[in-house]
């Protein structure tokens, strides 16, 4: 436990959200989570089940841990209920810069003067959001990767007035959970690891949508090379094509190069609901994906 930090609460508890609510109540916090839709926590805890039993390699929670973790989360169907003695406010709604704005300037006076506010977003730094607070000193951003409980590290960049107090109760939290912090220097759209994962998402994508190579072979070969159970692929499935498609789309408003444009054929899926894992159907169908079949390698 961080002793600056007791309780954390998390607001918008959809995929991201809801791990890192659950992480947080595993590893002793006192955690709230705030969602629009009252349903989602628990459609993200059933989900993000499915995705921990089939995780291999390095996990911080057995399945009965997960539950454990996901019943000490207290859930309100109130902003200011969740945001009562928070120490720490993580958002997690949707990659959209109106709407993050618009959240923080709901949590800036309802959330007590000593809290730190932070966004999980995937690529808006937090310089673009803090103005919509009162106290941009306690704003940064705090980025998770999913699954949470198996990537255990998380971008931590400031924004322009930033503390070096903030910083540091950041990255003391983020190790107190199980995690490795990922300190960012200077802002950067895309942080430390995620601006790497944005690089093979961008290539990846136009050798699809292209058609130079089936997207199978491109998952086969990332799966051989690295070992992992998946490639970028099943990995965007399992992030939900909206998300990427968002991410992608703010890169391309940010450099307005037209290298950067999501491909029409990724936006093309957004619009039919074929979304990845969440929906059922994205690169692959689910549940059960044809990458997860012990011969999808040979
Ligand atoms: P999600 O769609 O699964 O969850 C977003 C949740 O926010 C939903 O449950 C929605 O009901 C809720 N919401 C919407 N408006 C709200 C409001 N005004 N107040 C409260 N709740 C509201 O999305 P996600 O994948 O969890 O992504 C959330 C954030 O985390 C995004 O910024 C995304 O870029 C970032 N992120 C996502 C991933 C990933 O792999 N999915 C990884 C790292 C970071």
């Amino acid at each position: 436990m961080n002793p600056e930090i007791r309780k954390v609460a998390v607001v918008g508890s959809g995929i991201l959200g809801t791990q890192i609510a659950v992480q947080s109540a595993h590893f002793g916090y006192d955690v709230s989570v705030y969602d629009s839709n009252p349903a989602s926590f628990e459609k993200a805890h059933q989900d993000l089940k499915t995705v921990l039993k089939k995780a291999v390699g390095k996990r911080i929670f057995t399945p009965e841990q997960w539950e454990d973790g996901a019943r000490k989360v207290t859930r309100c169907s109130e902003l200011s209920h969740a945001l009562e003695e928070a120490d720490l406010v993580i958002e997690a709604v949707p990659e959209d810069l109106g709407l993050k704005r618009e959240v923080f300037k709901q949590i800036d006076p309802v959330a007590p003067q000593r809290a730190i506010l932070a966004t999980n977003s995937s690529s808006i730094p937090i310089s673009k959001i803090e103005g919509a607070t009162t106290r941009p000193e306690q704003c940064l951003n705090l980025h998770f990767y999913f699954p949470a409980m198996g990537t255990t590290m998380v971008d931590v960049m400031g924004g322009t007035r930033t503390t070096a107090q903030t910083f540091d109760a950041g990255k003391a939290w983020v190790r107190s959970i199980g995690c490795t912090p990922l300190t960012v220097k200077k802002e950067i759209l895309g942080f430390c690891f995620n601006r790497v994962w944005r690089a093979i998402k961008r290539e990846t994508l136009y050798m699809w949508a292209e058609g130079f190579v089936d997207f199978r072979d491109i998952d086969r070969a990332w799966m051989i090379f690295t070992g992992m159970p998946h490639g970028p692929f099943g990995m965007m499935d399992n992030v939900g094509l909206d998300v990427v498609y968002n991410i992608e789309t703010v890169y391309y408003n940010d450099s307005e190069d037209p290298k950067d444009q999501p491909p029409e054929a990724l936006k093309a899926m957004v619009e039919r609901n074929e979304l990845g894992r969440k929906t059922g159907k994205g690169f692959y169908t689910y549940p059960n994906p044809e990458y997860e079949k012990p011969d999808f390698t040979k």
